[in-house]
């Protein structure tokens, strides 16, 4: 890479993407910011002013700061931008389909040299690259929400990744104050191979009468010292991405022991998404 720094790109301003470009601003990148439409980039920009400005009430940065940072993110509806990024990391929605078409348009676009990362949490890095002509340029980058706090980036490997790919992206992660680690290219990565059996298993006791749903979260707060139960971070997460990520681990692996619980299908059908929604597993306001 001829540049000093390099010049980042991110795809998709929603809660994900509006945090990966604040944390790349922050670590001193220039980054451009792109969405379909104007309000949805303004919306992400608007989500990064009220965490940078929580920052500052903390006395963890100074207001002249947040002008630097935010000077630094550049907001767009043109994916040709990606015609001077040296990285580019998507975060759009979560559907193989629109992904395949930003990456087979990206790989159109952005400079040889340049790598594509996806921050999918559950679909193949290796079949996504297969939408590109550099397989070995891409890579899956899995911040965690909410990504100004989170330490964790899950760098997934897919089955063409470069060492020098991954050596780049694991040095962008550490500079933007995240531990990097390596996982491969297998359903549900590891993060929520382990997480979403554990979900899903407590909807299971929910739904065979075990226990309520308080002493069922109860048990694994007091018990295992989880500082949220699995219902309620379900609830969080939302049920319709829990069962999504349940069908991506059934159906990758073949394998019963992944089946959704059908108390989980049944909330998805009523429309009990959890807290966006209003309801779920408990009710909110
Ligand atoms: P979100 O719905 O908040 O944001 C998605 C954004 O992508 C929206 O603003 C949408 O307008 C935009 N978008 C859709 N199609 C696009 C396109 N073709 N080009 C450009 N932008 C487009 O979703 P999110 O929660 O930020 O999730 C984004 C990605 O991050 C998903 O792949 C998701 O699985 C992953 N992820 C989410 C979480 C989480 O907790 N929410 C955690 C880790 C990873």
């Amino acid at each position: 890479m001829t540049r000093e720094r390099m010049r980042v790109m991110v795809i998709g301003a929603g809660q994900m993407g509006s945090g990966i470009a604040q944390v790349a601003a922050q670590a001193g990148f220039e980054v451009t910011l792109q969405d379909l439409q104007d309000a949805y980039v303004e919306r992400g920009l608007q989500t990064i002013r009220q965490s940078l400005a929580r920052f500052v009430k903390k006395g963890q940065l100074s207001e002249v700061q947040v002008g630097e940072i935010l000077g630094r993110i550049h907001p767009t509806t043109d994916l040709e931008h990606a015609s001077d990024a040296d990285i580019v990391i998507e975060a759009a929605i979560e559907q193989m389909s629109v992904k395949k078409e930003i990456f087979a348009r990206l790989d159109a676009m952005a400079p040889a040299h340049a790598i594509l990362a996806s921050n999918t949490s559950s679909l193949s890095i290796t079949d996504l690259a297969a939408a590109t002509k550099r397989a070995d340029h891409v890579i899956g980058m899995h911040f965690m929400n909410p990504v100004p706090l989170m330490p964790l980036v899950e760098m997934i490997r897919g089955m063409q990744t470069s060492d020098a790919t991954c050596d780049v992206v694991f040095a962008l992660a550490s500079k933007m104050g995240k531990t990097p680690l390596s996982v491969r290219d297998f359903p549900g990565f590891i993060s929520n191979r382990i997480l979403m059996p554990m979900i899903n298993e407590a909807i299971y006791c929910l739904y065979e009468g075990v226990a309520e749903p308080e002493a069922i979260d109860q048990i694994m707060k007091l018990g295992m010292n989880h500082p949220m139960g699995p219902l309620q971070l379900a609830d969080f997460i939302g049920l319709d991405t829990c069962l999504y990520i349940m069908e991506v681990l059934y159906t990758g692996f073949s394998d019963s022991k992944y089946r959704p619980c059908p108390l989980l299908r049944k909330y998805v059908e009523a429309g009990w998404l959890g807290k966006k929604s209003g309801r779920g597993f408990y009710e909110y306001g």
